[in-house]
């Protein structure tokens, strides 16, 4: 939620590699685009629960990815924040292991995480393949249904409550806040994953036991098994365990589609504390499975990826004007989403400096094109992510999940490289001149009412040391807009 840090989309590991350090399996040379496909069998039981079996005798391990397509996007106004919600839920709600999940998963050598975004919430486990049998018992209990004592309803309430007070307090996260709100007008995506602070406090239990009936059914689930493990057993336990679950009635599509912007969108967040000028620019673009969708990858690691983009080496290294730049596409999303270009001034400048600035190097993008190097280099390191999270059994999990969900299924997995291997310099100028539109803009700007601000004539010679953070968070593991456990115990 540190909307001031570009996170690295989806591609990384989704997960936390528990205290293992059995995970990592030896790959060979860098693969061509068709080796990138995994030989997995897939299956659908009578419930709708479809299953994704790879084997990978690497190590004696399994990951289990479990994506339900149960996200932000499934409330609705006066009970949002219910997935994220349930993600806590999920670990102490059961009726057989209640709070004693992870207690039980850690005794049979096993860790686990879970994540939730506006579009789906993950769950993971990793454990020695012995323990299958029982790992697959804890996730029939907690998809079999939910106890809701008022006990544990009120404490996870509480909890959820104070990591969402605790995000709140950095102003950026409330300007994230302000920017969703204003950028969509109709659809849930305007709302954060945590929900909004009223709703928190205000659910009642009817609606938690509504959400779950109607979202948590197998049929809105696929479960990713990787390891050691022949695949026809695996599918014969899967289904002992889980196919005795009743599917459920479909689900209501959500219809909602955001309205086409017709004129620029600005909004201010005045905050007393506000240590730093910040502007959070946004513009809305295709959803996932969009052709377009890889050409505004490129265009993302283009305009903002690490210290050689363009924004980092006009904005921040050249002319000084920013402490960082961030932002990017937003997630994998079944609906239309957005691009984000998120600016950090240097103290005392005013945000109409940055903006304009950022705003001068996309129009270049668009009438230029980008440089054949630039090009290669997009590329080049698209594939080695890639490649990368194809080198753990929780990596190949989670891509294959990720996959299935949001790109026409896991046998798409490889046609997402040649997608973007495919995208030419004229793709870009065209994408780019579509999207970056003053009139499909929406710019939420940070300002401290305390401070006078200026332009970028006075800035030169003025001291900075600020701190900022880490520009870009290669090292996050949670899909962007995703919410994972904090430490207070899920
Ligand atoms: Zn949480």
């Amino acid at each position: 939620m540190k909307w001031t840090t570009q996170r690295t989309r989806g591609l990384v590991v989704a997960g936390v590699v528990g205290t293992g350090t059995l995970f990592l399996a030896a790959v060979g040379p860098v693969a061509r685009a068709g080796d990138l496909d995994l030989p997995a069998q897939e299956k659908t039981l009578e419930n709708g629960l479809k299953i994704v079996v790879l084997e990978d005798h690497s190590i004696p391990n399994c990951a289990i990815n479990i994506w339900w397509r149960v996200g932000s996007r499934n409330e609705h106004v006066g009970a949002t924040g219910l997935a994220h919600f349930f993600e806590h839920m999920m670990f102490m709600g059961g009726a057989k292991y209640g709070d004693q999940f992870d207690v039980v998963m850690e005794s049979q050598g096993g860790s686990n995480n879970a994540f939730t975004t506006f579009d789906n919430t993950t769950y993971q486990d990793w454990f020695p393949t012995t323990g299958l049998p029982l790992i697959l018992d804890m996730e029939r209990d907690r998809m079999s249904g939910m106890v809701f004592s008022t006990e544990k309803v009120e404490h996870e309430r509480e909890v959820v409550h104070s990591e969402y007070r605790g995000d709140m307090e950095d102003p950026g996260a409330r300007l994230n806040e302000l920017f969703r709100a204003t950028a969509y007008t109709s659809h849930p995506y305007q709302w954060d994953v945590l929900g909004w602070e009223a709703d928190i406090k205000n659910w009642k239990q009817s609606d938690l036991e509504e959400f779950y009936t109607a979202n948590y059914a197998p049929n809105n689930a696929t479960l990713v098994l990787v390891g050691d493990v022949k695949a026809a057993e695996a599918f014969a336990e899967i289904e002992k365990a889980l196919g005795a679950i009743p599917r459920k009635a479909e689900r209501r599509p959500i219809h909602t589609i955001e309205p086409e912007q017709k004129g620029e969108r600005r909004v201010v967040l005045e905050d007393a504390n506000a240590s730093l000028p910040q502007a959070l620019c946004g513009w809305h673009i295709c959803k996932t499975d969009d052709p377009d969708f890889p050409v505004l990858e490129v265009i993302e690691d283009i305009l903002l990826d690490g210290e050689s983009s363009r924004l980092n080496q006009a904005l921040v290294e050249a002319e000084g004007l920013c402490l960082g730049v961030g932002g990017g596409w937003q997630g994998h999303q079944f609906d239309a989403s957005l691009f984000t270009v998120e600016l950090t001034m240097r103290d005392g400048l005013d945000t109409a400096t940055g903006e304009r600035r950022a705003y001068e190097e996309i129009a270049k993008l668009a009438k230029d094109g980008p440089t054949d190097r630039e090009l290669r280099r997009v590329k080049n390191k698209n594939r080695a992510e890639f490649v990368r999270r194809l080198q753990t059994i929780d990596g190949k999990a989670a891509i294959l999940g990720e996959t299935d969900l949001f790109f026409g299924g896991w046998k798409n997995l490889s046609k997402r490289i040649e997608r973007i291997e495919a995208v030419t310099a004229d793709d870009v100028k065209r994408v780019t001149a579509k999207v970056f539109t003053q009139a499909n803009r929406t710019v939420a700007t940070l300002v401290n009412p305390t401070k006078t601000l200026h332009g970028p004539a006075k800035a030169a010679g003025g001291h900075e040391d600020a701190d900022e953070d880490d520009e870009d968070g290669e090292d996050d593991e949670m899909p962007e807009g995703a919410k994972k456990p904090g430490g207070e115990g899920r």
